[in-house]
């Protein structure tokens, strides 16, 4: 019989009740150190004061309100990403997907309006991922996702990760965006070099195509800078966030140029919940830590040391590990193991990780996690291998 909940997720056996900061507790009583953080969404952790208090306070005035009317958190929201970021305007979404959705209607709206409407192709990558909506499983057609689910939404031409070059011959008449994560997270955790993101940024200008970041993992202060794309010194067209916006409250955003933005006038686009009093009053609470230059740098030195401990890590397990990457506090283990089978030693260990794409493990760790937290996560990562090794 089919359970009552759609059985499309492969669970781990484990019952969460509470979390506190870093931690998660689960029904028994164990208590599991979480270097997930919800695949990079709790970025404050669990039960943040200041969140909470955000979300009670609103939660007493007016949770929902339509888009008919104007929503005062949602205009003080948008104004601090505008004065943190490239952006000039931004659309609020509730998932990542949905600002995928959005970021290729306004790629393609903007040629449209352009008097450009042939430039409707975007240039994607193998190992990337930008969600499950039609458009975002035409973006990133790995098998598992797109078969059965035809007819794929056409206008997206899917490439080999790394080959510049071939992206380069391949912009022509009918290419409207280039789309890209700075650093792939379900690919497992695979930044692109600087010079390469500068180089794309420079085809994108000099062929008249649209730069699209897919930020929904790595942004949002994640490897140290509020966005990824900072480190190379570019800015894009248009960008996704989620995740990590909304500190464990369903929100997304697209931002945008005002420029990449102008095909998108009154009644081109709208959501119900997108932009709700709720979401949008956390995500204020979120950007007041996140935004700030001294937590970020707090983030990079604690990546810095966590990257350290991990060195060390990988250098005893010889047999289990093969190396680490990335950036900030977005870290890869790339496994001689299967990537699986050592998070399944991490529950044992009670330390949470999460799998991801060329055998990679993620550690996605609150950004606030302490240097206390990191240590501990560093030896139970250790009894996981050690266990691993002994079978
Ligand atoms: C998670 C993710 C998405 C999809 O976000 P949802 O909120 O799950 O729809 C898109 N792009 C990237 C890079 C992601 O990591």
């Amino acid at each position: 019989m089919i359970p009552a909940v759609l059985p499309t997720y492969a669970r781990a056996p484990l019952h969460f009740v509470k979390g506190e900061g870093s931690w998660l507790i689960e029904a028994d009583g164990r208590r599991f150190l979480d270097m997930g953080a919800g695949i990079a969404v709790n970025a404050l952790g669990h039960a943040h004061p200041d969140l909470v208090a955000a979300l009670t306070e609103q939660a007493n005035k007016v949770w929902h309100l339509s888009n008919l009317y104007e929503i005062p958190q949602q205009e003080e929201l948008a104004a601090r990403l505008v004065e943190a970021t490239f952006a000039d305007t931004v659309f609020f979404t509730n998932s990542g997907t949905e600002a995928c959705e959005l970021a290729v209607k306004m790629a393609r709206k903007y040629w449209y309006e352009k008097g450009q409407p042939q430039k409707i192709e975007i240039i994607t990558f193998d190992g990337a991922f930008h969600g499950r909506s039609s458009a975002a499983i035409a973006a990133a057609p790995t098998e598992k996702m797109v078969k059965g689910f035809g007819p794929l939404l056409p206008g997206f031409k899917p490439m080999k990760w790394g080959d510049w070059d071939a992206v380069e011959a391949a912009v022509g008449e009918a290419t409207c965006a280039i789309m890209i994560e700075p650093v792939q997270g379900e690919g497992g955790i695979r930044p692109i070099a600087d010079a390469d993101l500068k180089r794309l940024r420079q085809i994108c200008d000099d062929k008249g195509c649209l730069l699209i970041l897919d930020e929904v993992q790595c942004g949002m202060a994640r490897t140290g800078r509020l966005f990824a794309h900072e480190f190379a010194g570019i800015i894009p067209d248009i960008m996704m966030s989620a995740k990590g916006i909304g500190g464990g409250f369903p929100l997304g955003a697209v931002l945008a140029t005002e420029e990449a933005a102008s095909g998108m006038t009154a009644g081109t686009h709208g959501s119900t919940y997108g932009g709700n009093p709720l979401g949008c009053a956390v995500g204020i609470a979120v950007m007041k830590h996140l935004a700030d230059p001294a937590f970020l740098s707090e983030v990079a030195r604690k990546g810095g040391l966590l990257r350290q401990k991990l060195e060390g890590l990988v250098a005893a397990h010889p047999d289990v590990f093969e190396g680490v990457r990335g950036l900030g506090l977005m870290i890869g283990l790339k496994c001689k193991v299967a990537n699986v089978d050592l998070v399944k030693a991490g529950y044992a260990a009670e330390i949470i990780t999460v799998p991801g794409g060329d055998n990679v493990v993620r550690l996605l760790p609150p950004l606030n996690i302490t240097d206390e937290d990191i240590a501990e996560a560093v030896e139970r990562l250790d009894a996981a291998a050690t266990a691993l090794s002994a079978k």
